[in-house]
């Protein structure tokens, strides 16, 4: 082989290839974005004697897929009036946020996000900015502008409709422009209660045309939706996945695990108002409630993965107190805290994420996308490992 600019190797001491894990040094060889080759063993002298430039490390991996930000929210500030400051801005000050979100998730080894919702479109803005591999973001896949019920939870990242007419025109007229189509099915849990206290904002007829709309559109749709009510509609009407789903049940695991209905259980918001109760002013009550919500979201996330239910990993990036890119640490850690191996967490945040969007190399395997993080040691010795990426490929559409 003969040097070449758009050729390269990685030599790493182990990797993980999306789906399991591989001992042993590997080398692979990368040309025009793909991988041309997987060899066990180090052969970097043989391919520096051929002129091929040759990075090392201590562990390959997939680059990491948050399954739900919004890139237009900050996360960092924890201020509910700065919070709601930053909404009021003019549009190209939030699309400046959303390719600083984009940029620091990158940064953090995350090279696909999708983005569950805006209501200016700026993430489709984003998703078109990151087809130019030098503007430094991953990959963006858009959920648009969702749908939702008027005068409902949901304002800030959906449009309003209504009776089955506009719901067809709308899921129509969106599914042009958004990867998938986002149905705010409930609205957001009352921690002071300790439950989701509102009425899904679709009924069962409903949300099955959304969901019937946007398939004949040949898109996905994923759903906003906790509590046992929003569930019960949700999983009937047969969403591609369920956002956050905290009161989750054995009952509605099954249909998901029988339907194929993935699951991305968004601990991090809720995790952060628990660790952080006095950015929210929560009496002890609260707190204890936060807890208990988080207990039993961590209990069936486990039951869902010894029942076969898909797991994507997803932050809601941009909600309070969740940061882009270094909130996918923190919610592998509330993975592996509820009990999952390692290897799963890695697997929702990495392959079965791909797999659900249907994307052509959900692994890293010859002759597939190379999109990738190189670390310098194992993140199975240590987890901290993952969170200092020595180089971050992203594979753009387009690009191979
Ligand atoms: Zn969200």
């Amino acid at each position: 082989m003969s040097a070449d600019d758009n050729a390269f190797a990685v030599v790493a001491d182990a990797w993980f290839d999306g789906e399991r894990r591989h001992e042993g040094p590997a080398t692979f060889l990368v040309r025009d974005g793909r991988i041309e080759d997987i060899a066990a063993g180090d052969r970097s002298a043989a391919l520096a004697d051929g002129g091929l430039a040759v990075r090392r490390g201590g562990f390959l991996m997939p680059g990491l897929v948050d399954a739900h930000v919004h890139l237009f929210l900050d996360g960092g500030p924890t201020d509910a009036k700065e919070r709601a400051e930053h909404l009021k801005q003019p549009l190209d000050k939030l699309v400046e946020a959303a390719r600083a979100s984009a940029r620091q998730s990158l940064e953090c080894g995350v090279t696909l996000v999708r983005d569950a919702g805006d209501r200016h479109g700026v993430n489709n803005r984003i998703r078109g900015e990151a087809r130019t591999p030098s503007a430094g973001f991953p990959r963006v896949r858009s959920g648009g502008l969702g749908v939702k019920r008027a005068k409902r939870y949901g304002a800030f990242m959906a449009a309003d409709v209504d009776d089955p007419d506009s719901i067809r025109d709308s899921v129509a007229a969106l599914a042009r422009s958004n990867d998938e189509i986002k149905l705010i099915l409930t609205g957001i849990i009352d921690f002071e209660a300790g439950a989701v206290t509102d009425e899904p904002q679709f009924t069962l007829e409903e949300a099955r045309l959304i969901v019937e709309t946007a398939r004949a559109c040949g898109r996905l749709t994923f759903a906003h939706c906790s509590g046992r009510l929003g569930l019960a509609i949700a999983v009937a009407a047969g969403v591609g996945s369920i956002e956050h789903g905290f009161f989750m049940d054995r009952e509605t695991l099954s249909i998901m695990r029988d339907g194929q209905i993935a699951w991305t259980p968004t601990f991090s918001p809720v995790h952060f108002q628990w660790a952080r109760p006095e950015a929210v002013g929560w009496s002890p009550q609260t707190v204890g409630n936060l807890r208990r919500i988080l207990d039993d979201h961590a209990r069936h996330l486990q039951l869902a993965h010894e029942m076969g239910v898909t797991l994507l990993l997803g932050t809601d990036a941009g909600s309070m107190g969740v940061r882009h890119g270094h909130a996918v640490f923190e919610e592998i850690e509330r993975f592996v805290e509820a009990g999952l191996s390692l290897e799963t967490a890695l697997r929702a945040a990495t392959s079965a994420a791909r797999r659900h969007f249907g994307l052509a190399s959900p692994v890293l395997a010859r002759g597939g996308e190379f999109d990738a993080l190189l670390l310098d040691a194992s993140p199975f010795d240590d987890m901290a490992n993952l969170q200092r990426p020595l180089a971050v490929w992203v594979a753009h559409p387009g690009s191979a």
